[in-house]
Protein backbone atom coordinates (compact mmCIF):
# COMPACT_ATOMS: atom_id res chain seq x y z
CA UNK A 1 0.00 0.00 0.00
CA UNK A 2 1.57 3.40 -0.82
CA UNK A 3 1.02 6.24 1.53
CA UNK A 4 -0.94 8.39 -1.75
CA UNK A 5 -2.94 5.39 -3.31
CA UNK A 6 -5.97 6.88 -4.80
CA UNK A 7 -4.95 10.49 -4.84
CA UNK A 8 -4.49 12.41 -7.95
CA UNK A 9 -2.02 15.10 -7.43
CA UNK A 10 -1.87 18.29 -10.13
CA UNK A 11 1.42 20.01 -10.34
CA UNK A 12 2.19 23.00 -11.47
CA UNK A 13 6.20 24.17 -12.32
CA UNK A 14 8.14 21.50 -14.02
CA UNK A 15 10.28 22.65 -16.61
CA UNK A 16 13.03 20.11 -16.58
CA UNK A 17 14.56 17.48 -14.46
CA UNK A 18 16.31 20.75 -12.37
CA UNK A 19 13.04 21.89 -11.42
CA UNK A 20 11.65 20.92 -7.81
CA UNK A 21 8.13 20.10 -9.21
CA UNK A 22 9.66 17.65 -11.07
CA UNK A 23 11.59 16.06 -7.29
CA UNK A 24 7.57 16.19 -6.09
CA UNK A 25 6.24 14.61 -9.54
CA UNK A 26 8.82 11.62 -8.63
CA UNK A 27 8.31 11.12 -5.07
CA UNK A 28 4.21 11.91 -4.63
CA UNK A 29 4.70 8.70 -7.67
CA UNK A 30 6.62 6.69 -5.71
CA UNK A 31 3.96 6.67 -2.84
CA UNK A 32 0.98 5.97 -5.38
CA UNK A 33 -0.51 9.12 -6.22
CA UNK A 34 -1.68 9.91 -9.99
CA UNK A 35 0.10 13.12 -11.43
CA UNK A 36 -1.22 15.33 -13.47
CA UNK A 37 1.09 18.13 -14.57
CA UNK A 38 0.78 21.89 -16.07
CA UNK A 39 3.54 23.75 -17.81
CA UNK A 40 3.95 27.38 -18.56
CA UNK A 41 3.70 27.06 -22.16
CA UNK A 42 4.06 24.68 -25.34
CA UNK A 43 8.00 25.30 -25.69
CA UNK A 44 8.71 23.09 -22.30
CA UNK A 45 6.44 20.34 -23.65
CA UNK A 46 9.38 18.52 -25.22
CA UNK A 47 11.12 18.46 -22.45
CA UNK A 48 8.62 17.62 -19.99
CA UNK A 49 6.96 14.66 -22.01
CA UNK A 50 9.65 12.15 -21.42
CA UNK A 51 9.91 12.89 -17.42
CA UNK A 52 5.99 12.96 -17.36
CA UNK A 53 6.12 8.90 -19.00
CA UNK A 54 8.20 8.39 -16.17
CA UNK A 55 5.31 8.95 -13.63
CA UNK A 56 2.73 7.67 -15.97
CA UNK A 57 1.59 10.82 -16.59
CA UNK A 58 -0.31 11.55 -20.00
CA UNK A 59 -1.73 14.93 -18.74
CA UNK A 60 0.28 17.75 -19.69
CA UNK A 61 -1.69 20.81 -20.07
CA UNK A 62 -0.13 24.35 -20.14
CA UNK A 63 -1.33 26.78 -18.21
CA UNK A 64 0.28 31.02 -17.65
CA UNK A 65 -0.72 31.67 -14.17
CA UNK A 66 -1.37 35.28 -14.90
CA UNK A 67 -4.20 34.51 -17.21
CA UNK A 68 -7.37 33.79 -15.39
CA UNK A 69 -9.04 32.40 -18.48
CA UNK A 70 -6.06 29.99 -18.61
CA UNK A 71 -6.53 29.05 -15.38
CA UNK A 72 -9.82 28.38 -15.92
CA UNK A 73 -9.45 26.24 -19.09
CA UNK A 74 -6.59 23.94 -17.30
CA UNK A 75 -8.66 23.04 -14.39
CA UNK A 76 -11.71 22.23 -16.57
CA UNK A 77 -9.79 19.71 -18.20
CA UNK A 78 -8.47 18.55 -14.90
CA UNK A 79 -11.97 18.41 -13.94
CA UNK A 80 -12.92 16.38 -17.55
CA UNK A 81 -10.04 14.27 -16.58
CA UNK A 82 -10.04 13.34 -12.94
CA UNK A 83 -13.14 14.96 -11.22
CA UNK A 84 -11.50 14.96 -8.08
CA UNK A 85 -8.42 16.62 -6.39
CA UNK A 86 -7.11 15.81 -3.64
CA UNK A 87 -2.85 17.50 -3.82
CA UNK A 88 -2.16 20.62 -5.62
CA UNK A 89 1.34 21.63 -6.20
CA UNK A 90 2.46 25.10 -7.14
CA UNK A 91 6.03 25.53 -7.82
CA UNK A 92 5.98 28.22 -9.73
CA UNK A 93 7.93 31.56 -9.45
CA UNK A 94 8.59 34.46 -11.45
CA UNK A 95 10.68 37.76 -11.52
CA UNK A 96 11.91 40.14 -14.24
CA UNK A 97 15.73 40.17 -14.19
CA UNK A 98 16.06 43.77 -12.90
CA UNK A 99 14.25 42.89 -10.48
CA UNK A 100 17.03 40.42 -8.98
CA UNK A 101 20.17 41.97 -7.48
CA UNK A 102 21.33 45.54 -7.44
CA UNK A 103 19.74 48.32 -4.80
CA UNK A 104 16.60 47.10 -3.59
CA UNK A 105 15.23 50.88 -3.26
CA UNK A 106 15.52 51.04 -7.37
CA UNK A 107 12.70 48.46 -8.38
CA UNK A 108 10.33 49.38 -10.52
CA UNK A 109 6.56 49.19 -9.91
CA UNK A 110 5.89 47.10 -12.95
CA UNK A 111 8.86 44.42 -11.85
CA UNK A 112 7.21 44.63 -8.43
CA UNK A 113 3.38 43.84 -9.36
CA UNK A 114 4.36 41.31 -11.88
CA UNK A 115 6.46 39.23 -9.53
CA UNK A 116 4.29 39.61 -6.88
CA UNK A 117 1.20 38.35 -9.17
CA UNK A 118 3.60 35.67 -11.15
CA UNK A 119 4.84 34.48 -7.66
CA UNK A 120 2.40 35.02 -4.92
CA UNK A 121 -1.34 36.07 -6.25
CA UNK A 122 -0.88 32.71 -8.97
CA UNK A 123 -1.10 30.34 -6.04
CA UNK A 124 -4.16 32.11 -4.73
CA UNK A 125 -5.69 31.80 -8.05
CA UNK A 126 -4.65 28.31 -8.35
CA UNK A 127 -6.24 27.56 -5.03
CA UNK A 128 -9.88 29.07 -5.53
CA UNK A 129 -10.14 26.57 -8.63
CA UNK A 130 -8.96 23.95 -7.14
CA UNK A 131 -11.29 24.04 -3.81
CA UNK A 132 -14.46 23.16 -5.64
CA UNK A 133 -12.41 19.72 -6.81
CA UNK A 134 -11.19 18.70 -3.01
CA UNK A 135 -14.82 18.22 -2.07
CA UNK A 136 -12.88 14.90 0.10
CA UNK A 137 -10.32 17.55 1.67
CA UNK A 138 -7.03 18.03 0.21
CA UNK A 139 -3.68 19.75 0.68
CA UNK A 140 -2.26 22.46 -1.64
CA UNK A 141 1.48 23.48 -0.96
CA UNK A 142 3.92 25.79 -2.46
CA UNK A 143 7.50 26.51 -2.44
CA UNK A 144 9.28 29.74 -0.84
CA UNK A 145 12.47 30.48 0.73
CA UNK A 146 14.49 32.10 3.09
CA UNK A 147 14.48 35.12 1.67
CA UNK A 148 11.04 35.99 2.99
CA UNK A 149 11.87 36.15 6.15
CA UNK A 150 15.51 37.82 6.20
CA UNK A 151 17.32 39.74 3.97
CA UNK A 152 19.75 37.47 1.36
CA UNK A 153 21.84 39.37 -1.06
CA UNK A 154 20.14 40.00 -4.76
CA UNK A 155 16.72 38.09 -4.05
CA UNK A 156 15.03 41.71 -4.01
CA UNK A 157 11.46 40.88 -5.49
CA UNK A 158 11.42 37.30 -5.01
CA UNK A 159 12.14 37.78 -1.11
CA UNK A 160 8.65 40.26 -1.30
CA UNK A 161 7.27 37.70 -3.18
CA UNK A 162 8.28 35.11 -0.88
CA UNK A 163 6.52 37.01 1.85
CA UNK A 164 3.49 37.22 0.46
CA UNK A 165 3.11 33.75 -0.47
CA UNK A 166 3.86 33.10 3.12
CA UNK A 167 1.03 35.20 4.19
CA UNK A 168 -1.17 33.78 1.88
CA UNK A 169 -0.51 30.16 2.93
CA UNK A 170 -1.64 31.17 6.58
CA UNK A 171 -4.90 33.03 5.13
CA UNK A 172 -5.96 30.10 2.56
CA UNK A 173 -5.42 27.56 5.77
CA UNK A 174 -7.47 29.70 7.55
CA UNK A 175 -10.41 30.01 4.75
CA UNK A 176 -9.99 25.94 3.81
CA UNK A 177 -9.85 24.28 7.16
CA UNK A 178 -13.21 23.43 7.61
CA UNK A 179 -13.27 21.55 3.83
CA UNK A 180 -9.88 19.47 5.18
CA UNK A 181 -8.16 21.39 2.94
CA UNK A 182 -4.81 22.09 4.35
CA UNK A 183 -2.63 24.77 2.74
CA UNK A 184 1.58 24.35 3.35
CA UNK A 185 4.44 25.57 2.57
CA UNK A 186 8.08 23.90 2.03
CA UNK A 187 11.22 26.54 2.56
CA UNK A 188 13.36 24.91 0.03
CA UNK A 189 17.26 25.62 1.00
CA UNK A 190 19.08 26.71 -2.22
CA UNK A 191 19.23 23.82 -5.32
CA UNK A 192 20.03 24.52 -8.69
CA UNK A 193 17.49 25.07 -10.86
CA UNK A 194 16.31 27.53 -14.18
CA UNK A 195 15.15 29.95 -11.43
CA UNK A 196 17.46 30.13 -9.55
CA UNK A 197 20.19 30.69 -12.16
CA UNK A 198 18.53 34.14 -12.38
CA UNK A 199 19.32 35.24 -8.88
CA UNK A 200 22.91 36.75 -9.60
CA UNK A 201 24.53 36.08 -6.46
CA UNK A 202 23.54 32.23 -6.80
CA UNK A 203 26.47 30.26 -7.25
CA UNK A 204 28.43 32.12 -4.04
CA UNK A 205 25.06 31.67 -1.82
CA UNK A 206 25.06 27.76 -2.41
CA UNK A 207 28.80 27.30 -1.68
CA UNK A 208 28.08 29.21 1.76
CA UNK A 209 25.04 27.26 2.26
CA UNK A 210 27.21 24.10 1.84
CA UNK A 211 29.72 25.17 4.18
CA UNK A 212 27.45 26.08 7.19
CA UNK A 213 24.47 24.52 7.26
CA UNK A 214 24.02 21.78 9.86
CA UNK A 215 23.13 19.11 7.41
CA UNK A 216 26.64 19.74 5.75
CA UNK A 217 24.96 19.05 2.17
CA UNK A 218 22.97 20.74 -0.44
CA UNK A 219 19.34 20.23 -0.47
CA UNK A 220 18.08 18.42 -3.78
CA UNK A 221 14.71 18.20 -5.19
CA UNK A 222 14.31 14.12 -4.35
CA UNK A 223 14.73 15.76 -0.61
CA UNK A 224 12.09 18.01 -1.28
CA UNK A 225 10.01 15.82 -2.80
CA UNK A 226 9.75 13.37 0.01
CA UNK A 227 8.45 16.13 2.34
CA UNK A 228 6.05 17.08 -0.10
CA UNK A 229 5.03 13.39 -0.01
CA UNK A 230 4.26 14.05 3.73
CA UNK A 231 2.28 16.93 3.15
CA UNK A 232 0.33 15.11 0.98
CA UNK A 233 -0.47 12.39 2.84
CA UNK A 234 -2.66 11.71 5.94
CA UNK A 235 0.59 11.59 7.80
CA UNK A 236 0.52 15.55 8.13
CA UNK A 237 -3.40 15.61 8.68
CA UNK A 238 -3.75 18.08 11.07
CA UNK A 239 -0.68 20.13 9.99
CA UNK A 240 -2.27 23.20 8.18
CA UNK A 241 -0.64 26.72 7.75
CA UNK A 242 2.92 25.97 8.26
CA UNK A 243 5.55 26.63 6.59
CA UNK A 244 8.01 24.00 6.72
CA UNK A 245 12.04 23.81 6.01
CA UNK A 246 13.78 21.49 3.75
CA UNK A 247 17.35 23.51 3.94
CA UNK A 248 19.37 21.08 5.80
CA UNK A 249 18.86 23.19 8.86
CA UNK A 250 20.10 26.34 7.94
CA UNK A 251 17.81 28.53 9.31
CA UNK A 252 18.24 27.52 12.84
CA UNK A 253 21.64 29.58 12.57
CA UNK A 254 22.41 31.95 14.69
CA UNK A 255 25.75 32.65 13.26
CA UNK A 256 26.86 31.36 9.88
CA UNK A 257 30.22 31.21 9.96
CA UNK A 258 31.93 27.36 8.54
CA UNK A 259 31.88 24.56 10.69
CA UNK A 260 35.72 24.25 10.15
CA UNK A 261 35.93 27.84 11.54
CA UNK A 262 34.36 27.37 14.81
P1 LIG B 1 12.13 26.13 -12.17
O1 LIG B 1 12.63 27.18 -13.09
O2 LIG B 1 12.41 24.73 -12.53
O3 LIG B 1 10.59 26.29 -11.87
C1 LIG B 1 9.92 27.52 -11.97
C2 LIG B 1 8.68 27.25 -12.78
O4 LIG B 1 7.82 28.40 -12.82
C3 LIG B 1 9.00 26.88 -14.23
O5 LIG B 1 8.41 25.63 -14.53
C4 LIG B 1 8.35 27.98 -15.03
O6 LIG B 1 7.87 27.54 -16.30
C5 LIG B 1 7.20 28.36 -14.10
N1 LIG B 1 6.58 29.65 -14.40
C6 LIG B 1 7.13 30.89 -14.35
N2 LIG B 1 6.22 31.82 -14.70
C7 LIG B 1 5.06 31.15 -14.97
C8 LIG B 1 3.76 31.53 -15.40
N3 LIG B 1 3.43 32.83 -15.61
N4 LIG B 1 2.82 30.58 -15.57
C9 LIG B 1 3.12 29.27 -15.36
N5 LIG B 1 4.32 28.84 -14.96
C10 LIG B 1 5.30 29.77 -14.78
O7 LIG B 1 12.83 26.50 -10.77
P2 LIG B 1 12.55 25.93 -9.27
O8 LIG B 1 13.74 26.36 -8.49
O9 LIG B 1 12.16 24.52 -9.33
O10 LIG B 1 11.34 26.84 -8.79
C11 LIG B 1 10.13 26.30 -8.28
C12 LIG B 1 9.71 27.06 -7.04
O11 LIG B 1 10.63 26.78 -5.99
C13 LIG B 1 9.69 28.58 -7.19
O12 LIG B 1 8.61 29.10 -6.47
C14 LIG B 1 10.99 28.97 -6.51
O13 LIG B 1 10.98 30.31 -6.04
C15 LIG B 1 10.98 27.99 -5.36
N6 LIG B 1 12.25 27.81 -4.64
C16 LIG B 1 13.40 27.54 -5.33
C17 LIG B 1 14.58 27.39 -4.64
C18 LIG B 1 15.87 27.11 -5.39
O14 LIG B 1 16.94 27.36 -4.82
N7 LIG B 1 15.82 26.60 -6.58
C19 LIG B 1 14.61 27.50 -3.24
C20 LIG B 1 13.43 27.75 -2.57
C21 LIG B 1 12.25 27.91 -3.28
Amino acid sequence: MGLLDGKVAFIFGVANHRSIAWGIAKELHAHGATIALSIFNEDLRRRVEPLAEEVGCDFIETCDVNNDDAIDAVFEKFKERYGQLDVLVHSIGFAPREALGGRFIDIKREDFKLTLESSAYSLVALAKRAEPLMSEGGSIMSMTYYAAEKYIPDYNAMAIAKSALEACTRYMAVDMGHKQIRVNAISAGPIKTLAAAGIPGFRGLLKHFDAVAPLGKTVTVEDVGKTAVYLASDLSRMVTGEIIYVDSGYQVLGITSPRDEM
